[in-house]
């Protein structure tokens, strides 16, 4: 079953500390709807004081979206990371590319996102840590929308499992 290694309401709810603890070097974040919804061109102050965090505790950060060139160089304007486009997730490609972008190695690396069928089937394609966080807005583009009701029945069903293993 496609499920992620972990569930989050949302990127501020990660323990990063934990993940460096376990040996997490590299972070890759989706973009829309994990870091901003789709019509917001420029970060918010809380994504950027998040993304300094993460840099002062030694992270490497790397956008990563299926999107065009110009959503992702915008919103990177000041958080100045490493930036992919056109990532073609749930393909592994875009995924390795940022991994060698950021000199990374794989089991140091995670990725978080918004959609099972996107980031977190393309981390598992691409054999990383894989982090699902749940949609900062409500509004998805056409080809995503579809494909809420079947994650939404994946992700029940892999918070059911948990629930059944925590007993
Ligand atoms: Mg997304």
């Amino acid at each position: 079953m496609l499920s992620p290694d972990y569930y989050y309401d949302s990127i501020y709810m990660i323990p990063y500390n934990d993940l460096w603890q376990r040996g997490i070097r590299a972070l890759i974040f989706d973009l829309d709807n994990t870091l901003a919804p789709y019509d917001t061109p420029r970060p918010q102050a809380k994504v950027i004081a998040l993304i300094r965090r993460l840099k002062r505790i030694g992270f490497t950060v790397c956008l990563l979206t299926n999107n065009t060139k110009k959503r992702v160089d915008t919103y990177n304007e000041h958080l100045e990371l490493i930036a992919i486009h056109g990532a073609m997730k749930p393909f592994a490609s875009g995924i390795n590319r940022a991994i060698k972008a950021m000199d990374a190695k794989r089991e140091e690396t995670a990725i978080i996102g918004d959609q099972l069928f996107s980031d977190i089937w393309g981390g598992r394609n691409a054999k990383i840590l894989t982090i699902l966080v749940k949609p900062v807005s409500k509004y998805d583009i056409p080809l995503v929308r579809w494909r809420r009701l079947p994650e939404k029945l994946l992700i029940n069903a892999y918070l059911k499992k948990l629930k059944s293993e925590k007993k």
